[in-house]
């Protein structure tokens, strides 16, 4: 066991954030394998000591001066930095197996028996399921493999733009070569999955074991009050995260945070806590809801039919029966966020 291991990256504090959490996750689940997070060398010093509390190993990894291959892909591919410091895992060569996970990751129960999966192993990518996505994948670290990718990489580019499109490119056959490459969903459960199929994550999402905070908003770019657990910022994202990111906070605000305060001592630290009493601060489900009763912006748009009302709109929505080409379109989705975001 002891040359497996869970490994992470993070190459700014916010990632680091999300990692604490992520190795606090695995560790209340009694992981029986070693714990390693890459970060970049701008993690801060508070942030780096915390992490080294919580994880076996702490490695700065720097694409620019980590040998000729490396450093080579970069020059060519500037716009895949954070890309090749993930594909970095694969150096390390002192574990046989490991599993990665994406520091937006929280583990809800013990995963260990990914170990027995092969490389490349990894679950469908919500968007386009014939891709894996790489926020949680099985590799054997190598370094033959790694100057591999990398040479892909410096050939090939990535089709997305990140190590998603690199690593799907490079493992071209997973969607068909070999179903126990297949992870279930449940190791990589995105809150994106939420909103596309309500009735399967109602009837599936009790068993989620990985749930992965996929997209811009990310669990830390909120607040929230630890004592009425609520939680406030872009509220439309939050609705879609579901109550994992309650468990998230939840997690960060009672085992990261103390940590975070005794390394930055009397320094000023942002915890993104609510410290104060914060009377703005509202439950994200009861905005959604409110959320869905506010009346449409613009009269241009259909107005949902009059005998309806908002409460039997959301169950019908819930249910699947969205009034597709009225009041649900795309096009009245797409105008409610416009004035959201406005
Ligand atoms: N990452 C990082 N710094 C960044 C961006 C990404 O350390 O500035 C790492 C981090 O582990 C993150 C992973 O790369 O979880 C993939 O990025 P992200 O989770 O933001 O992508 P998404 O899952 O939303 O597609
Ligand atoms: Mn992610």
């Amino acid at each position: 066991m002891a040359d497996q291991a869970f490994v992470t990256l993070a190459t700014n504090d916010n990632y680091a954030r999300g990692a604490m959490v992520l190795g606090k996750s695995l560790r209340n689940h009694n992981t029986s394998r070693k714990l390693v997070v890459l970060i970049g060398p701008h993690v801060t010093e508070p942030c780096q000591a915390v992490l080294k509390r919580i994880y076996d190993e702490v490695k700065v990894v720097n694409v620019l001066d980590s040998g000729d291959k490396a450093h080579l892909a970069m020059m060519n591919r500037p716009d895949l930095g954070v890309t090749l410091t993930k594909l970095h895992g694969w150096t390390l060569t002192h574990y046989s197996k490991c599993v990665f996970m994406d520091a937006d990751t929280l583990v809800v129960s013990n995963i260990d028996e990914l170990f027995d999966r092969e490389e490349l192993s990894a679950a469908p990518d919500p968007g386009w399921p014939d891709c894996f996505n790489s926020g949680v994948f099985v590799y054997r670290p190598s370094l033959e493999t790694y100057g591999k990718l990398l040479q892909y990489c410096t050939e090939h580019g990535s089709f997305d733009g990140g190590d998603q499109g690199v690593l799907n490119g490079y493992f071209s056959n997973w969607s068909t070569a070999d179903i126990s490459k297949h992870l279930p969903f449940i190791y990589n459960l995105s809150s994106i999955a939420i909103y596309t199929y309500l009735p399967a994550f109602k009837q599936y999402g009790g068993n989620a074991k990985v749930v992965h905070f996929l997209g811009k908003t990310k669990p830390w770019s909120y607040t929230f009050d630890p004592k009425t657990k609520k939680i406030s910022g872009n509220m439309q994202d939050a609705a879609m995260h579901s109550t994992f990111l309650v468990d998230w906070w939840t997690l960060y605000s009672n085992a990261v945070v103390p940590m975070l305060h005794q390394q930055y001592g009397d320094q000023t630290f942002h915890s993104g806590c609510v410290e104060l009493f914060f009377s703005d601060v509202v439950t994200f489900e009861s905005r959604f809801i409110q959320e869905q009763e506010e009346p449409e912006p613009s009269p241009a748009q259909a107005l949902p039919p009059p005998n309806v009302s908002s409460a039997e709109r959301k169950e019908m929505w819930e249910q699947g029966q969205a009034d597709y080409m009225g009041t649900d379109s795309f096009a009245n989705i797409q105008r409610k966020l416009d004035s959201f975001l406005k």
